[in-house]
């Protein structure tokens, strides 16, 4: 089934030609003819678009809107509002209580169905952001932070550039927005600038050329990495229910077949323009989750769940016939006197420099995590033995070589490090557990390492 979908009209006839419609795109249908019987259903069966008509058994669509707001979730399940009459200021009023979209019949079957389409892809996105918001929850990392309601910024892309002047002063009328005006290659020009909109307001006039201008344009948003999650809003000034279906099918999100009203503008563009920003704050914060489940916040390097999943990633996706890779385990000589000597900060910012030294003498396709307090691993593929001893006492050296600075402290700090190395060969690659094995032998090595007086790389070799 494509998606879940809930009629809610008084009248059996329409009920049944909308369902036979939706059923014959492969939609689950469910009824109801009054708004408390869909307030029952919507928390039942949660349904992912709900198609309403104006008036109901026991009261209009408004209170419809106005009873799922309070059901968890039942502010974010689109509803589409249907009904003969054509009405500016009723449009308006079922668009400030919540509604998507509504529409005027006679809807053209291609329309309808893009719209419902459209409207349910924007549901699943949005509801996916809203899982990942609730997973990052679960693992303890915090909240989007709620941010100041700043003006947005609104591009009005037209050919014709004085109407284009005409509306965008009317939008800018009562209202902080920004609001900006150009054509369709301009529109393509500003993608990579800093200064891109928010929303595009695309303006739909029936000249074929202006809409395959306006077309690629709508693939080229969805399909550019700086602009694809900006919202599009397409105006008609003639209504054309096959371009306006296509339009939708490229990635608008909404759409005005009846022509420009500033005030349905207004609204239709503050509705999508706060989607748009929750679902970017909830990007955000899920993106720094990411980085926080990988990253090791102190130093920057990879964290030790993200450096051992690493190894065994490389090992099992290695080819027998892939040359060695080198495992490395190093840590810093007396660590602990610089903490007891100097205080734990000093000691953070000799961590700081250890990985920023590591991290400069190892080629980028190289792997370094901090697995300890001041242990790191290091993971080298395509490095044979006699290479990775040369790497090996080169980082020692670069520790040993040069001092530390340490910020507040005159005097500079000769630390060293010890490293334990183990090659992971073709001939490894065949046994089980080869990331265990490898990490066991390199800590072997490590602990006779600084057993041997530190500062040094030994070598382990498996048993034969
Ligand atoms: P060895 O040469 O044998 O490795 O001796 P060591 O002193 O380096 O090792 P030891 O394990 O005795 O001490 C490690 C110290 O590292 C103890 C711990 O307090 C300190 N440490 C662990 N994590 C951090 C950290 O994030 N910041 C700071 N400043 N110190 C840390
Ligand atoms: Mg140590
Ligand atoms: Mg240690």
């Amino acid at each position: 089934m494509q998606g879940k979908i809930l009629i809610v009209d008084p009248i059996a006839t329409n009920r049944i030609m909308l369902k036979t419609k939706l059923n014959s795109a492969y939609y689950d249908v469910r009824q109801a003819t009054s708004v408390a019987e869909a307030l029952v259903q919507a928390e039942k069966d949660s349904p992912d678009l709900i198609i309403t008509a104006f008036q109901l058994c026991d009261a209009d669509a408004t209170a419809l809107l106005d009873g799922l707001a309070p059901q968890p979730n039942g502010r974010r399940i689109p509803v589409i509002a249907i009904g003969e009459d054509e009405n500016a200021a009723l449009r308006q009023l079922f668009l400030s209580r919540g509604a998507q979209d509504v529409l005027v019949k006679p809807i053209a079957d291609t329309l309808l169905l893009s719209r419902v389409r459209s409207l349910i892809r924007l549901y699943y996105s949005t509801e996916e952001w809203h899982m990942r918001a609730e997973t990052s929850r679960a693992f303890g990392l915090a909240d989007p932070p709620a941010r100041f309601r700043t003006p947005g910024h609104i591009q009005l892309v037209g050919s014709d550039k004085s109407l284009n002047h005409i509306w965008a002063a009317q939008l800018r009328q009562n209202n902080s927005n920004k609001v900006s005006v150009c054509n369709t290659s301009e529109a393509m020009q500003s993608f990579s600038d800093d200064g891109r909109p928010e929303v595009f307001v695309l303006v739909l006039t029936p000249n074929p050329v202006c809409i395959t201008q306006h077309m690629h344009l709508i693939s080229s948003i969805r399909a550019n990495a700086g602009t694809r999650h900006c919202g599009i809003i397409v105006v008609q000034t003639s209504a054309d229910s096959e371009v306006a279906a296509n339009a939708l099918d490229l990635g608008a999100d909404d759409l005005m077949p009846q022509g420009f009203n500033v005030k349905e503008l207004h609204l239709r563009l503050s509705a999508l323009l706060e989607r748009k920003r929750q679902i970017d704050r909830i990007r955000e914060s899920v993106d720094l989750g990411l980085r926080e489940a990988i990253f090791d916040p102190l130093t920057g390097l990879y964290n030790r769940r993200y450096g051992l999943a690493e190894i065994a990633r490389q090992t099992t996706q290695a080819k027998p016939d892939n040359l060695p890779f080198a495992v490395m385990m190093a840590d810093i000589d007396h660590f602990k006197r610089v903490n007891d000597r100097y205080g734990h900060a000093a000691g953070d910012a000799v961590l700081v420099e250890s990985a920023r030294r590591l991290r400069t003498q190892l080629r980028p396709t190289d792997m370094a995590a901090r697995i300890g307090g001041e242990e790191f691993l290091l993971l080298l593929a395509a490095t044979p033995e006699g290479h990775a001893t040369a790497v090996a006492k080169r980082l020692c050296n670069t520790f040993e070589q040069t001092p530390f600075v340490i910020p507040g402290h005159s005097k500079s700090l000769t630390i060293t490090i010890s490293i334990g190395l183990s090659i992971i060969s073709s001939k490894d690659l065949l046994s089980c557990d080869i990331t265990a094995k490898a990490i066991n032998r390199a800590d072997k090595a490590l602990y006779a390492a600084k057993n041997k007086g530190r500062n040094r790389v030994l070598m382990s070799r498996p048993a034969a």
